[in-house]
């Protein structure tokens, strides 16, 4: 469980810098650099469509696929706090998790 900061302020799920998904979808089966990862929740916020109504959480849950991350236990994520990139993206692909942190760093 993690508090999130997010800067992809163009997601249906952000809200001031925090992200009101109940829960989050990191890939990035193969990644050995954040730059590899993606979060697969983000959607698009669509002009003129209203966006979450929620309020950002400090402990989503977040399921992980981006196993050689030191935080990953089980594919499930282990860090208090992860901040995710990806200003103006226009696909889950053009995201990605900044806190992952390869193995030799562990
Ligand atoms: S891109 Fe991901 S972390 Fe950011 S607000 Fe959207 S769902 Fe939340």
């Amino acid at each position: 469980m993690a508090h999130i900061v997010c800067t992809v302020s163009n997601c249906y799920f952000n809200k001031r810098e925090g992200c009101t998904a109940p829960e989050l979808d990191v890939d990035g089966e193969h990644a050995d650099e954040s730059r590899f990862t993606c979060c697969d929740t983000f959607i698009e916020q669509k002009p003129g469509v209203r966006s979450s109504l929620s309020e950002p959480k400090s402990n989503t849950s977040i399921s992980c696929r981006a196993t050689h991350c030191v935080y990953n236990e089980d594919e499930m994520c282990e860090a208090d706090r992860i901040v995710v990139n990806g200003k103006n993206a226009g696909n889950p692909e053009e995201t990605c998790c900044s806190t992952f942190m390869p193995p030799e760093f562990k």
